[in-house]
């Protein structure tokens, strides 16, 4: 007999009760229950992105709340600066490519975080770029951005801060709101402990005068057709949503709710601080910096000679514990362990010991138990 263990940064494992809740049998979108469901939802989006904005939400990969940002709030040819620390900072730049938005790049080392003065440089060179597109949890990496740094550069200017927080939203301190950032995007099937298919927005009002002005060419993401609907008597979704998987994102949500922001940003910093230390104990070295803020994803590096996606197959087909590789250039010299969404200590412990296991394996003189040591004394602390 084999477990399996599910420990990358999307998908991430979803709670029984939310499974069970998945099952129910169908209902209609646009019946009085599913408005219900709706509103509860949006309600408790509101609570976890920390904001007043009502929530958008689409039937989508993360991938489509990043799209529906750039199309609804910039038109052909504006300027966007787009600080860059790893693939999905990447994705931005080909969104806005996509549709023809000038990019100016601020490109960083995979495995380096953003830093505050070099964004405010390249602010200061291009006051007229109308939009500056970000990743929180640079999942890629592990790296987090100084966010509420960053909404401080574009607060009472002519450019909104649009922020990927796919793999950050509910595992590392996001306050949209009292931030003052302009927008917010993110999914289903991170930390929010969901299945994938659902994507979230919300809009400053600063980002709907935006909205207003708008011109790039859009039809299922027009954020006007789902704030319509929402201020309908009985709000709803303009289009069929994924009904099956609201009733799970619910669940999850109100889990969260149930624990509190508060604590379920504290686990995460637990969790990752865990990993980071277990990590330097068996002798690895993390590849980004040993960053408290850095709770969705931890990225080590692979140890000389070792191909990292040898240990990520390891892992899984030896010890039933999937965790991931790197991604594009970083591919085989890194591997990731996720901890964001519905995780308690003895899934780090358990992940430790097996990459202990591995290692050794490998043919590393490693001091097993080391990694477990090391991580069970940070964990100790964890009230979950
Ligand atoms: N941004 C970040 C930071 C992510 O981690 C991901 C998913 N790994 C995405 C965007 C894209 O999300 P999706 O794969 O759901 O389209």
């Amino acid at each position: 007999m084999k477990k399996h263990y599910l420990m990358t940064p999307g998908p991430t494992p979803v709670p029984d009760e939310s499974l069970l809740a998945q099952a129910a049998p169908m209902i209609h979108h646009r019946a009085p229950a599913y408005t219900k469901i709706l509103l509860r939802v949006i309600e408790n989006l509101k609570y976890v992105f920390r904001t007043e904005q009502d929530i958008i939400i689409f039937a989508s990969s993360g991938t489509g709340s990043m799209e529906s940002a750039v199309v609804n709030l910039f038109s052909k040819g504006e300027k966007v600066i787009v600080v860059s620390t790893g693939n999905f900072g990447e994705r931005w730049v080909q969104i806005s490519d996509a549709f023809g938005l000038e990019v100016v790049k601020l490109q960083y080392d995979w495995g380096e975080r953003s830093n505050i003065k070099d964004i405010k440089r390249i602010f200061d060179e291009n006051p007229d770029a109308k939009g500056m597109l970000v990743t929180h949890a640079e999942t890629s990496t592990g790296v987090v951005n100084d966010i509420k740094a960053m909404a401080q550069l574009t607060k009472g200017k002519d450019t909104v801060l649009v922020v990927d927080s796919v793999s950050g939203l509910g595992a590392c301190e996001l306050k949209m709101d009292e931030w003052g950032i302009d927008v917010v995007v993110s999914g289903s099937q991170k930390a929010l402990m969901a299945p994938p298919g659902l994507a979230f927005v919300s809009l400053s009002d600063k980002a709907w005068k935006f909205v207003e002005k708008s011109d790039l060419p859009k039809y299922y993401w027009d954020y006007k057709k789902y704030r319509l609907a929402l201020q309908k008597a009985s709000p709803q979704s303009p289009f069929t949503p994924a009904i099956s998987t609201m009733l799970a994102l619910g669940k999850s949500l109100q889990m969260i709710k149930d624990e509190g922001m508060e604590n379920v940003w504290e686990r995460h910093k637990f969790l990752a601080k865990a990993i980071r230390e277990a990590a330097k104990a068996i002798g690895l070295e993390l590849f980004a910096p040993d960053d408290d803020r850095a709770n969705s994803v931890t990225a080590i590096k692979a140890p000389e000679g070792i191909d990292g996606q040898e240990i990520v197959k390891i892992m899984r087909e030896k010890h039933g514990i999937t965790i991931a590789g790197g991604q594009s250039k970083v591919m085989g010299k890194i591997f990731r362990i996720g901890h964001c969404g519905y995780y308690g200590k003895f899934d780090i412990l358990q992940t430790v010991s097996a990459l202990e296991m591995v290692l050794k394996e490998l043919g590393l003189n490693i001091n097993e138990g080391a990694g477990v040591g090391a991580a069970a004394r940070v964990l100790k602390n964890l009230n979950d």
